[in-house]
């Protein structure tokens, strides 16, 4: 069984749901998991906003207005009569259904639900579109088998337990469709996996059942080894571990949702990033295997703050890093970087809402210095112990770009380096051109 995910721009339109079938095909095994028409989420997003907010006519025209889109969308979908009133029943269904919630009260249980009409739209209506053109699939509702436990983490053994029967229940089926990015929660209510969750859909999905290869679908072909927005000639990758997968989707490329990775690393499943607008691409495949001594990939990620932290109380102490990050750890802040000296201590952080209170607290320690407007370039590859010459090809890459932190020896797959925002394009640039 192979799993595959379409994401939004790749159902975007009904053109464009259509030409699935030029990479789908119906008598392999295969599970398709699909994330909302593009652009449905974001405006579920702001109905769900109007309502919090109590603006019942906001609310309502903007249900009007995506309302509209559908009607549009099913008319260019389907070509019988049948077909069309099938898919009008079924927006008028999913559009009465949110637009009934001006009459309830408004928490976040009823947000997610608002939510999670997105997929189930864009599943139902290919469902029924393959239907009106003869070719047979299963429509598997995600809420019946996706769970998320109290602290939000997937399920897996949950979810395979009962995916498996739904799965074994129509065995002479191969065509299976469900719903990306929505859930239960451990109490059972409608929940969903953060925006982007398509990816890991698939990704837990792949794990629950031991599939052979979960494909994500996109309109890039792969990760690529550097921003192709701002450097010219960049290449796909054709092959990264994990670890580095999980790297550079942290940082910058917005291609894979950081966290799909994880359960295919645990369980073994081969990922593979592939393009819808050109199918026989190669695209990248992610695998537990890393190439030793290789240069993989350059990202980088902007938004971030540094903060150092000077303190005489740190030489000689212990206990000194527990207090400093108990402070981020209270206002559930990540860290991103960290660097240390004997007296100091850099590091980084991308979520600043609690940015003022942290820092008033820090203050105790000793002298605090914060820059913002920073960002962190990360280079991906084999920096193993054992492996030289990496790093000073990097550092020399930039030795014109004043640095601010540097982060080597974390791990065995990548040095991190923070640079002022406003240096980010020419260290992208030079380090293309020294390393590639
Ligand atoms: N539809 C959801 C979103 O826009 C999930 C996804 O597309 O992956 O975030
Ligand atoms: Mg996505």
């Amino acid at each position: 069984m192979k799993i595959l995910k379409f994401g939004g721009t790749s159902v975007g339109s009904p053109e464009r749901m259509k030409r699935l079938l030029d990479i789908i095909r119906p008598q392999e095994k295969q599970i398709v998991v699909l994330s909302a028409v593009a652009g449905t989420t974001n405006s579920l997003v702001e109905i769900a906003n109007a309502y919090q907010n109590s603006d019942k006519q906001k609310a309502k025209e903007l249900i009007k207005a995506l309302h509209a889109k559908y009607e549009v969308f099913i008319k260019e979908l389907f070509s019988s009569d049948e077909g069309l009133a099938s898919g009008r029943e079924l927006i008028d269904y999913h559009f009465a259904l949110i637009s009934d919630f001006a009459n309830e009260l408004f928490t976040p249980i009823e947000e997610k639900i608002i939510l999670a009409q997105g997929e189930l739209l864009s599943t139902t209506l290919y469902h029924f579109y393959l239907k009106e053109i003869g070719v047979k699939s299963v429509l598997l509702p995600a809420l019946d088998f996706m769970k998320i436990d109290e602290d939000n983490e997937p399920m897996v053994e949950y979810i395979g337990e009962h995916l498996q029967p739904l799965l074994d229940k129509h065995a002479d089926n191969t065509l299976f469709i469900t719903q990306g990015y929505i859930c239960r929660n451990s109490f059972g209510e409608i929940d969903n996996l953060r925006r982007g969750g398509s990816d890991y859909t698939a990704s837990l999905i792949g794990a629950a059942i031991k599939a052979e290869e979960v494909q994500i679908w996109t309109d890039i072909d792969g990760m690529h080894n550097n921003d192709p927005r701002i450097v010219k000639g960049t290449t796909p990758i054709a092959q990264l571990s994990f670890d580095e997968a999980a790297e550079l989707a942290y940082f910058g490329a917005k291609i894979l949702h950081p966290q799909s990775v994880f359960p295919a690393q645990k369980y073994k499943i081969p990922v593979r990033l592939l393009n819808t607008m050109e199918p026989a691409a190669a695209g990248t495949l992610i695998t537990n295997e890393s190439e030793k001594g290789k240069i993989k990939s350059i990202a980088a990620k902007d938004g971030i703050t540094a903060i150092k932290i000077q303190s005489s109380r740190m030489l000689l102490a212990y206990g000194f890093l527990r207090r400093v990050f108990e402070i981020f750890e209270r206002y559930k802040t990540p860290i991103d970087l960290i660097t240390t000296s004997e007296v100091a201590v850099s590091l980084t952080i991308d979520e600043t809402r609690y940015l003022d209170d942290i820092i008033r607290e820090l203050k105790d320690f000793g002298t605090v210095e914060v820059d913002d407007n920073q960002t962190i370039i990360c280079v991906v590859g084999d920096f193993s112990v054992g492996v030289h010459g990496f790093a000073s090809r990097v550092l020399d890459a930039l030795k014109h770009i004043p640095l601010r932190m540097v982060s080597y020896g974390g791990s065995n797959h990548n040095i991190s380096l923070l640079v002022k925002t406003d240096d980010k394009t020419e260290a992208l640039r030079s380090l293309h051109n020294r390393l590639f």
